[in-house]
């Protein structure tokens, strides 16, 4: 599987960059306050959304369960209904069967309605080096493709720019691509909206081919499912004589009335709605009417992996919606950049690293570094888990990834700096005279800070920790010195040294 945005360096290092960004966190801060907003008031009309949470839990875990007969069904409807189903192992795969069909028509451009797992696996890049350009459709990926950018939130992927930089971007880059912006472009968000619907109407009507993601692939009918808000993923959908969707295997659901559920939960938590302004659905070829030509790509992409693991697994249940980013008080000061991902905030914390693995040598060593960070990237303040509509407990996963880098690194040559103060510790609180002769030395040191009045910092590596956080001052006298000089009585006093 490709390291989605190889080359990032480690979330630590790319926070630290972030913070430094005021622009940034002043973007983020309004964004996600906004979005928050409108979340809490819609969920709180909803009676018994508790109920709905754990009925949306119970239809993906279940879906999960018997994933593998829900995908040989859900292939067996789509072929029945015209289409044709590929598997793809991982990103070379699914990119490959895509450059092929769009080769096969003779195609040098694509329209793409908003796919995550596109993003992931790098389509855009991999259709590039084929001489296919892949055409954002998305208003927000259509800023962040003209921008040269990364998309850094699930649903607002340009949740970094405000309404002046996008201006910029569209003055100065539509023309290169294709219909420019007009010359007295203004910030007013129904001004740029027109415009970028200008730009891509000529695309829209040109392309042969239209590529989407889908939010869910009904078993029973063969049916894929797209939500979203402005009608430009229905015209990719709808307009192009050729489509192919690549949906990852864990968008299955068994049977149509078990959408009910997730389609509640999801325009509530992701944008605050009561539906989506728009639901397109779509059942293999249906002639004369929309692509006559439909493939399916079914892309595992380490979610087999991510299924092995009993802890883990519940990120599959995942249904993109955006509000554990939008909560996290990590991501709201760094942004979605930081975890070099497509899949950023607590979601991806949990979710890059399980479909990339740790500890099994994957990838080159910077993108391993960087998936072992993630899990770190985290307060483990719980408010996602709150919000999460399908009640993924990502707390509870953060932990178990942090135990399982941990693990993949016991036998380094080289063992990291928490690792050796750890054998310090054990080794120390192995043995009483060994402990008694630490907390002596602690005692000396909680003396002498307390004369300076200072707080103290580590020196080496134990830098990295005092520089972010307050050191407690030792105490004087440890609990086993007072009790041997007082003889546990409480009016014992304390011994100043
Ligand atoms: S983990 Fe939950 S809250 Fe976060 S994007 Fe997925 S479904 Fe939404």
């Amino acid at each position: 599987m490709t390291g989605t945005f190889v080359g990032m360096p480690a979330f630590p290092a790319a926070a630290r960059d972030a913070l430094a960004d005021t622009q940034l966190r002043h973007n983020l801060a309004h964004a996600t306050a906004t979005i928050r907003g409108k979340r809490a008031a819609v969920v709180g009309e909803v009676e018994h959304w508790e109920a709905l949470r754990l009925a949306g839990a119970a239809v993906k875990e279940r879906a999960l369960h018997g994933l593998e007969d829900h995908l040989v069904r859900l292939e067996e409807s789509l072929v029945a209904r015209g289409a044709q189903v590929h598997w793809a192992r991982d990103a070379a795969e699914a990119n490959a069967l895509v450059a092929d069909v769009a080769r096969r028509h003779g195609a040098d451009e694509v329209v793409k309605v908003k796919s995550m797992a596109t993003q992931e696996i790098g389509l855009n890049e991999a259709l590039a080096a084929e001489g296919i350009a892949a055409w954002e459709t998305d208003l927000a990926e259509m800023i962040v493709q003209l921008g040269d950018d990364l998309p850094s939130h699930i649903l607002v992927p340009a949740i970094h720019r405000n309404r002046a930089e996008i201006r910029e971007i569209f003055l100065r880059r539509m023309a290169d691509v294709g219909r420019p912006a007009p010359a007295d472009l203004t910030d007013e968000p129904a001004v740029l909206a027109a415009a970028a619907r200008e730009h891509l109407r000529e695309k829209f009507l040109r392309a042969k081919v239209g590529v989407s993601g889908a939010n869910f692939a009904v078993a029973d009918t063969g049916t894929l499912v797209v939500v979203e808000s402005e009608g430009n993923g229905r015209m990719c959908l709808t307009l192009p004589e050729v489509l192919v969707t690549v949906v990852g295997i864990e968008k299955v659901v068994p049977t149509w009335a078990e959408l009910d559920p997730l389609l509640r939960l999801l325009p509530r938590s992701s944008t605050g709605e009561r539906m989506n302004p728009y639901t397109s659905t779509w059942t293999g070829v249906t002639p004369d009417d929309g692509p006559q030509e439909v493939h399916v790509v079914l892309l595992d992409n380490g979610r087999t992996r991510a299924l092995a693991d009993e802890v883990g697994r519940q990120a599959l249940r995942c249904i993109r919606c955006s509000a554990c980013l939008n909560v996290c008080p990590v991501y709201e000061r760094v942004g979605g950049h930081a975890y070099g991902s497509v899949y950023p905030g607590p979601i991806g914390a949990i979710l890059n690293p399980l479909l990339h693995g740790i500890g099994e040598g994957t990838g080159d060593p910077q993108s391993r570094s960087q998936v072992e960070s993630l899990p770190y990237a985290s307060s483990l303040c719980g408010a996602c888990f709150e919000v999460c509509p399908v009640r993924i407990d990502i707390p509870e996963v953060l932990v178990h990834l942090r135990s399982k880098v941990v693990d993949a690194h016991r036998g380094d040559r080289v063992p990291k700096p928490e690792a050796l103060a750890m054998r310090a510790a054990a080794h120390t609180l192995a043995d009483a005279k060994r402990l008694g002769r630490a907390e002596r030395l602690a005692g000396r040191v909680g003396r002498l800070v307390g004369r300076r009045g200072t707080t103290p910092r580590l020196p080496g590596p134990g830098a990295g920790w005092t520089d972010a956080r307050d050191l407690p001052t030792p105490a004087r006298e440890s609990f086993r010195g007072w009790w041997r000089r007082t003889g546990g009585r409480l009016d014992g006093g304390e011994n100043d040294g």
